[in-house]
């Protein structure tokens, strides 16, 4: 009855059981010989976890242990074993965990003789046929994307995408590394910070500097904050952070405590300490923004001239009730005066907050959108296949230097068949590459971000006896800039907020 379901990788767990004296029987080979054979009977590709201590309890059974956790990863469509009373024998807490991770992580239990389908009842009342069919499909091509995922992590190597700055994916390894010309602009991220620098002012800094993003794009504070914190540049893989929920549309972050971590994955850049010392810091700065560095208008620093694009200065004027943006004092290389006007503050800021009102609304959509493309991870899987086409063709090649080295094959067809490989690597990786792009799937993650700064400067700015540099702290963890031009006394001026 097995080929009703698409099984295609296994677990084989064995396990010594006793004998009526509680003397050990050694039919464990047999076993072994029994459910490989099935195996290969029916093509599954199968790992084996062999248990050699005897203890009943799970807790005390280390590879039944590490099953479960892989079965957690849905790594395998289905647990193979004897009988199911080798997996765990008579304590029914035990049962009950096994049956539950099955039926969870939707595991097959198969046995010599039937499958068992933990989660068939749930399934069946889920939905109409055609609902479930096309859910079928897509949960298919998505457990065999975390299978893969979860396995490729467990060897240390990177597949989720794009990895954070300052690392690349390194085609040659499968792994992380980190790009030398980035890592210089991530370690100095990390001295700013331990010298007291908060992400704000480190997005700042780098911004004013022409130092691209990872998105080629401006930094922003909560990106800044996010790699500053990563445990990936630690060396790191973590897997499982989120669950999808049976039966609901919904994915769930487990606590923390549940996250699978393999260590020494890729080089680290930065220390444990280090890693310590920040996440302190980020945390004290959430309670206490400082604002030293903040100025003392609540637009200093941030007003250029649309013109001719320098910063504008604004006039304090506490017996008015606005300041003022001064007209455009530079000149150029002549003499001759920009002729950008000033304006009312108070108009300004009106102007902004109606922009930033706008960002809200387009970022909420984005979001929105960005939720039901649950394509990204077929994407990442055809990338994967990209990746392994490469490699094929990469080792065809050297192959075929060697044969024409040893002098096996013509001089002719060599030439011939190079120039068709090396086409064809050509063309494979330009489709990765897009394949690549489009499976970034750290926008989604950006605009979540962003959606939180842009709420709390939103508090900021509607909130009473507020400070100005506190305003002008919150305007430039969102906003890089404001441009502004008036040109005559009788208009009333334009403005574009430029945000991160
Ligand atoms: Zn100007």
């Amino acid at each position: 009855m097995s080929h009703d379901y698409d099984i295609r990788t296994v677990a084989l767990y064995l396990r010594k059981s006793r004998g009526q004296n509680n003397e050990e029987i050694d039919d464990l080979a047999q076993h072994r010989a029994e459910l490989i054979a099935m195996c290969e009977e029916r093509g599954w590709a199968y790992t084996e976890y062999a248990e050699i201590g005897t203890g009943d309890k799970i807790n005390v059974r280390p590879k039944m242990l590490e099953l479960l956790q892989d079965v957690e990863q849905q790594m395998y469509d289905a647990v193979v074993a004897v009988h199911f009373d080798r997996l765990s024998r008579g304590d029914e807490s035990d049962q009950a965990r096994i049956k539950k991770t099955f039926a969870m992580t939707e595991t097959l239990f198969v046995t010599i003789t039937r499958v068992y389908d933990y989660n068939n009842d749930q399934d069946i009342m889920m939905a109409d046929f055609e609902g479930m069919m096309a859910r079928l499909e897509y949960k298919t091509i998505a457990r065999r994307f975390r299978q893969g995922k979860a396995r490729r992590a467990k060897q240390g190597f990177w597949s989720n995408g794009t990895p954070p700055f300052p690392y690349v994916f390194d085609r040659e390894t499968g792994k992380a590394k980190p790009d030398e010309a980035n890592l210089l602009v991530y370690r100095r991220m990390i001295d700013l910070c331990l010298n007291g620098y908060a992400a704000t002012d480190i997005a700042w800094e780098l911004n004013k500097e022409g130092i691209p993003s990872p998105r080629g794009q401006l930094w922003s504070p909560a990106v800044v904050r996010r790699l500053l914190m990563d445990e990936v540049h630690l060396g790191r893989l973590v897997v499982g952070k989120k669950r999808k929920l049976v039966g609901a549309d919904a994915i769930v972050r487990k606590p923390k405590d549940e996250w699978i971590v393999y260590y020494n994955c890729h080089q680290a850049v930065k220390t444990e300490q280090e890693h310590n010392k920040i996440l302190f810091l980020i945390q004290r700065q959430k309670e206490t923004p400082p604002a030293a560095r903040a100025g003392s208008s609540q637009f200093s620093g941030l007003i250029r001239c649309g013109i001719c694009g320098h910063t504008m200065q604004i006039q304090k004027r506490s017996d008015r009730p606005s300041d003022l943006l001064k007209s455009c004092t530079h000149r150029d290389h002549f003499g001759v005066r920009c002729p950008n006007l000033g304006g009312a503050i108070i108009d300004i800021a009106i102007s902004v907050k109606e922009a930033i009102l706008a960002k809200q609304e387009q970022l909420e959509a984005a979001i929105r959108s960005g939720i039901q493309l649950e394509d990204i991870r077929v994407i990442l899987e055809l990338s994967e296949q990209k990746l392994a086409e490469m490699k094929q063709y990469d080792s065809m090649l050297s192959k075929l230097e060697d044969a024409f080295f040893a002098e096996k094959i013509s001089e002719e067809r060599y030439m011939l068949k190079k120039a068709e490989y090396e086409t064809r690597i050509h063309a494979l990786e330009e489709e990765y590459k897009i394949i690549q792009k489009q499976a970034d799937n750290t926008q989604n993650a950006r605009n979540e971000d962003m959606l939180d700064s842009v709420k709390k400067v939103l508090a900021v700015i509607n909130s009473k006896d507020i400070e100005p540099k506190d305003i002008n702290r919150a305007y430039k963890s969102i906003i890089h800039s404001i441009e502004w031009e008036r040109d005559d006394f009788d208009d009333c001026g334009a403005m574009k907020v430029n945000f991160l």
